[in-house]
């Protein structure tokens, strides 16, 4: 397994390890939180890229997201709101306004191009998840597709009303398709309450606070890990339960699988193996040779790729 040498290996009881989120700008406006990849935890499960962004006023003019289109290979996104709407619109002629409680499910594999927006009229917060998921390496050049489900199953857990996005959690199950065995989860957790879920021994996990500061313990009897938006908690396999509490009404994020044994090179909007098909995409998109096709309907120009790093592109 490749990618062990970057976990932390602890030989004390397995408990959350808490990892800082890093900055970044999305477009020219939205600044978000970067939770995956870490510098030493690439992935969880085949989660291989997550920002939180927001709760933020997207009210006046010029706020709000606006990403222009641009290409993916080698993956799936996924974007979830907490609030807010987003205009989706991809090459394959797809057009989809998303709302929370929605998922928006895209399968770029060999090449796919979109663009996403916050429309108008459009309420005035912005609140949500963008993910990525790695596609395993005899998938990650299958054909593209788009997938919206706003009907996912949602489950009660003690006082908490959890929604599957991903996966399964006990009998519900959502009808969302993924390529290798993962979970994603909405918890909305009442104020001062905890909950607990159950858990895969096989999975590692990743917890997100989306509201304010919570904790995240490996079980009941675990000790207590403090959380709050801008971190992200990882959970290694063998974690027997996740319990989540929170002094005032919150709701996270929670992510989880198998780890992803497969080394990635990840560059821009690109999960590949080697650097020539990071290459061959980055040259189809800039010569637009038709692979990824065209964004309609978007009111701006295409994104360009950044230059190639000077040195070579090292899967990790
Ligand atoms: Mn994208």
């Amino acid at each position: 397994m490749p990618l062990c040498h970057s976990k932390i290996v602890s030989t004390i009881e397995p408990g959350p390890e808490i990892l800082e989120g890093r900055k970044s700008l999305i477009g020219d406006a939205t600044e978000v939180r970067r939770l995956l990849p870490q510098r030493v935890m690439r992935t969880i499960g085949a989660w291989c890229f997550l920002d939180h962004y927001g709760p933020d006023d997207v009210s006046s003019p010029g706020t709000g997201m606006q990403v222009p289109p641009h290409p993916h290979i080698g993956l799936q996104t996924a974007t979830w709101l907490f609030d807010g709407l987003v205009r989706h619109r991809d090459s394959l002629g797809h057009e989809q306004l998303i709302r929370p409680g929605q998922l928006n499910l895209m399968t770029s594999g060999r090449g796919i191009a979109h663009s996403e927006e916050s429309p108008v009229p459009r309420g005035r917060l912005l609140h949500g998840v963008q993910l990525w998921i790695a596609l395993p390496k005899d998938r990650q050049f299958m054909e593209p597709g788009f997938a919206h489900h706003a009907d996912l199953p949602t489950v009660n857990v003690g006082g908490a009303r959890v929604t599957v996005v991903v996966g399964e959690l006990g009998a519900a199950r959502s009808p969302a398709v993924v390529h290798t065995p993962l979970v994603g989860l909405e918890v909305t957790l009442p104020a001062g309450e905890s909950v607990t879920l159950t858990t895969r021994g096989d999975f590692e996990y990743g917890v997100v606070s989306a509201d304010g500061p919570a904790t995240v313990a490996a079980d009941e009897a675990g000790a207590a890990e403090g959380i709050e938006p801008g971190v992200i908690a990882h959970l290694r396999t063998g974690t027997k339960a996740i319990t989540l509490s929170a002094a005032g009404l919150n709701r996270f994020f929670v992510i989880g699988g198998i780890p992803f044994s497969e080394r990635l090179i990840t560059w821009w909007n690109f999960v590949a193996r080697t650097p020539d098909e990071i290459a061959a995409a980055r040259d189809s998109w800039m010569t637009a040779d038709g692979r990824f096709g065209e964004v309609n309907g978007y009111h701006g120009d295409p994104l360009p790729a950044p230059p190639l790093p000077a040195g070579t592109l090292i899967p990790r």
